[in-house]
């Protein structure tokens, strides 16, 4: 399967702790879910591939080292989509583990990392501040990273440079989504943010992804594109804010 034209590889997903469907798989995502706020953080490991990648490494960072050294990988970098603190809390111990592995942050969200009041964890009573970033991406940038070829997708609102994580190789197209669209909702804009930044956004760079999109959120269940362009209560057809073609 690797090497197969962009969209046209067939993908068998491990994914949701799932280890019972065939190992025949192109690429494996694993969740975990951290508390006190139920944030998502994502490993995705291409099949072949000696080092997998983790995206917004929040507070149990226990369970996301035990998976790779149970899957015996290596971590290829730290990507953030947003600099709220639930989502960079656990950088500083993923570098500490695997100090080669760069961290990776939207261009416009970097300065996110070391302020405790714009990262939301001085106000929560938990100042945190994350190591620096080694790179940072900006819209309509591809990386290619642990053997994926990823574009970055810039989608400020709840955050000030949020970006997304699109792969567009496997069929269907996935995105590590962040807070900006969830399964029947949307990220916050009340702290700072900015509702119709987020909604043009989500319409001009989410919703013209083809409708089979799987989008991996920050926060609850995975959904899809088609599934939030109809019934999305904040942005889809429903609110009033889309029409469907
Ligand atoms: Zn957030």
């Amino acid at each position: 399967m690797e090497g197969s034209p962009s969209g046209s590889a067939k993908a068998v997903t491990i994914g949701q702790n799932d280890r019972s469907k065939p190992t025949l798989t192109a690429y494996t995502i694993e969740t975990v879910e951290s508390s006190p706020f139920a944030q998502n953080a994502y490993l995705l490991w291409r099949q072949g591939e000696a080092s997998a990648l983790v995206f917004d490494p929040g507070f149990d960072t226990w369970s996301l080292r035990r998976w790779l050294e149970n899957q015996r990988l290596g971590l290829a970098a730290i990507l953030n989509t947003h600099g709220h603190a639930d989502h960079i809390a656990g950088n500083r111990t993923m570098k500490e583990v695997y100090p080669d592995a760069p961290l990776y942050i939207g261009r416009n969200e970097a300065f996110l990392l070391n302020d405790p009041e714009a990262n939301m964890s001085g106000p929560f009573g938990q100042p945190l501040v994350s190591p620096e970033a080694d790179r940072l991406v900006s819209d309509g940038e591809r990386i290619k990273l642990g053997g994926f070829d990823l574009e970055v997708r810039e989608i400020p609102g709840h955050s000030p440079g949020s970006v997304v994580f699109l792969c567009d190789e496997f069929d269907p197209y996935f995105v590590l989504g962040g807070d900006v669209l969830f399964s029947g909702s949307i990220g916050r804009t009340d702290l700072g943010g900015d509702f119709s930044k987020l909604m043009s956004g989500i319409h001009a760079k989410l919703f013209t992804l083809p409708d089979s999109t799987v989008v991996y959120p920050g926060h609850g269940p995975p959904t899809t594109v088609g599934a939030e362009k109809r019934s999305n209560p904040f942005v889809g057809a429903a609110s009033g804010h889309y029409r469907l073609n």
